[in-house]
């Protein structure tokens, strides 16, 4: 076993500003491997600039950041995904106009030219596809658009497109915003069971009740950077928390 277990997602410094506005302000936060992070803070506070930074989406100004002890500051997205990480989108990332099956095969990685070898990739991976639909209740809907899905349809399917990377970790931003709360339960389970199989998720989220009741570890931020971190029940009792997020 490495000296790296237990490391995930860690970053120093990290920052990103745009314009005079300092999104990401010097931002040292590590997350657990293994095990259900959480990462909150009010509106602006970077959450996304971060998660955009860390996934090679924008290059931060300074700073760094490494995954299981391996340096992955400025590297490319498709760099990040083969180091094992996988991301949903605050607003989802799906292809409309495709069904719902089909924006299952687009998400893959891209395949050999060898025609024989491509063909049992697509059986695989259409197989796969339709597992994982299944786990996330909308195998129904393979051959439905994509568009017509409600919105709590389209992060499932999001997040199966996410899965079927084979992801050691998965960043969420946001998975229950604007979602029903019958389908935020279901992503809530999700999450659980995925956890349990061994995933490591880092998840922004504002639904106080599922962060509280998901997570092991939560990261606050303000303004760019952590103010306080700890379990849910450290975290709650926080003044600093209290006073910057909470508002009391
Ligand atoms: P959060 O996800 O916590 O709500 P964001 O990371 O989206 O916060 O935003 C942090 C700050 O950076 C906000 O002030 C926001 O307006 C600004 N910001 C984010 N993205 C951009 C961008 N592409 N261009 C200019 N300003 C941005
Ligand atoms: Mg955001």
């Amino acid at each position: 076993m490495s000296t790296d277990a237990g490391r995930s997602l860690e970053t120093e410094g990290l920052t990103k500003s745009f314009g005079g506005v300092r999104a990401v302000d010097g931002a040292s936060v590590s997350f657990h491997h293994g095990k259900v992070n959480a990462l909150i803070g009010p509106n602006g506070s970077g959450k996304t600039t971060f998660f955009n930074c860390v996934t090679g989406m924008i290059r931060p100004d300074s700073g760094t950041a490494s995954y299981r002890g391996r340096d992955i500051t400025r590297k490319p997205p498709h760099w990040i995904a083969r180091a094992g990480i996988g991301r949903s989108f605050q607003l989802c990332r799906i292809f409309p106009r495709m069904t719902v099956l089909e924006n299952m095969l687009v998400s893959v990685r891209p395949r050999t030219l060898l025609a024989r070898i491509v063909s049992a990739r697509q059986r695989a991976d259409m197989e796969r596809a339709r597992e994982l639909l299944t786990r996330v209740g909308i195998d129904h809907l393979e051959n439905t658009e994509a568009r017509d899905l409600s919105y709590g349809q389209q992060k499932l399917l999001e997040l199966a497109g996410v899965l079927m990377a084979g992801p050691e970790t998965i960043m969420l931003d946001e998975p229950a915003g604007g979602v029903n709360p019958a389908l935020i339960e279901r992503i809530g389970s999700l999450v659980r069971s995925l956890n349990a199989e061994g995933k490591t998720f880092l998840i922004v989220e504002h639904n106080m009740d599922m962060v509280m009741s998901l997570s092991d570890h939560v990261v606050v931020f303000d303004r760019g950077r952590p103010i306080a971190e700890g379990t849910p029940d450290e975290v709650r009792a926080d003044p600093r928390v209290l006073e910057a997020y909470l508002g009391i």
